[in-house]
């Protein structure tokens, strides 16, 4: 089992609040990085958690760099910062960083006034991340990007978009290479263009998936149907990505899924669905619960079946799942 690290953060501070400079450097490295934890588990409100594009895990896979963003949660009583990489072992608690100066809690203003976010790549992070003058709050911003797949999601809260777009084009931050200015202008533009611009986006999903449902899973049981007809167009699957989307086809059944997770922390997830039954537009409900690799739960047709079935977590087809049309072919109207 991963051994977990139990770390204070005051142990490696001076009388000064500093980090201490006697430290050998291996534990000075390690020091540095603990304080990049403080500040990115304080980034954000306590209580959620999620992943930390600015943590990349330190752990070494086969003499190669972990390529995980740690997943952090940050409890109030006691004051710690839990933090767990998705991809390999390394885990632990942080403790003692209240009052310290990586602690950016003290800032934090409850969001609810929107938040105007951004995808910006990992390079363009660390960018930011390194710039000279960006000022607290844009630092906190940064510094609490979540990780989304291969890139960071910024949220910058709407009163602060202009004083955040504003320190990105202090000349301190494009004094550097030239590589970093670049990086850190790219951003500056795309966020201008947000802050003139009267485009509507949807939020950013970043949410973790703790109930383990997305992804493609092969319908290989029904309770109505046999076998053969479940895989008699397609590889008959259900299919949950981010946003709360997904699809479906079984036999001749298939539809665009859209989803929830179940609140109550049990492993499962409620859909609506709209497609097809043959040539007919359909649509209907369904639920289902996962157990590690297996899914079970029941497809209903609105005014039609409803059927059990079993799924197992798959690799998707190449090219990705898909149904065999998306859209009904709706019959022809005839007058
Ligand atoms: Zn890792």
């Amino acid at each position: 089992m991963a051994s977990t690290l139990i770390i204070d953060l005051r142990h490696y501070l001076d009388d000064d609040g500093r980090l201490s400079t006697t430290m050998p450097a291996p534990a000075r490295k390690f020091a540095e990085y603990m304080t990049l934890v403080a500040e990115a588990g304080t980034a954000r409100p306590p209580g959620a958690r999620w992943a930390a594009a600015a943590l990349r895990c330190r752990q070494k896979l086969q003499r190669k760099a972990c390529s995980g963003r740690l997943v952090v949660m940050r409890s109030e009583g006691p004051a710690q910062i839990e933090w767990r990489c998705p991809l390999c072992s390394y885990q632990g608690f942080l403790s003692g960083f209240t009052g310290t100066r990586w602690d950016l809690s003290s800032g934090l203003h409850a969001t609810g006034r929107g938040e105007v976010e951004e995808r910006v790549s990992f390079d363009e992070l660390s960018a930011l991340l390194a710039a000279p003058a960006l000022g607290p709050s844009a630092y906190r911003v940064v510094v609490g990007a979540r990780a989304l797949d291969d890139e960071a999601v910024i949220s910058v809260p709407r009163p602060e978009l202009a004083a955040f777009i504003g320190s990105l084009a202090a000349p301190e931050n494009h004094s550097r290479s030239g590589t970093q200015g670049k990086h850190i202008d790219a951003v500056r533009v795309r966020m201008s263009a947000r802050l003139v611009g009267t485009e509507v986006r949807p939020p950013i999903d970043t949410s973790l998936d703790p109930a383990g449902v997305r992804g493609y899973w092969r319908i290989v049981e029904m309770e109505l149907w046999a076998r053969d007809y479940l895989d008699i167009d397609v590889d008959a699957f259900i299919e949950f990505q981010r946003d709360h989307i997904g699809s479906f086809q079984f036999g001749l059944v298939r539809g665009g899924i859209h989803y929830a997770i179940d609140r109550d922390d049990r492993p499962g997830l409620e859909w609506s669905w709209a497609g097809a039954d043959e040539r007919d537009d359909a649509a209907g409900r369904g639920w289902a619960v996962v157990s590690g690799d297996e899914m079970r739960g029941r497809i209903y047709i609105h005014r039609g079946d409803d059927s059990a079935f079993v799924a197992r977590r798959a690799t998707a087809p190449k090219g990705g799942a898909k149904t065999s049309q998306s859209t009904a072919r709706r019959r022809p109207i005839v007058h």
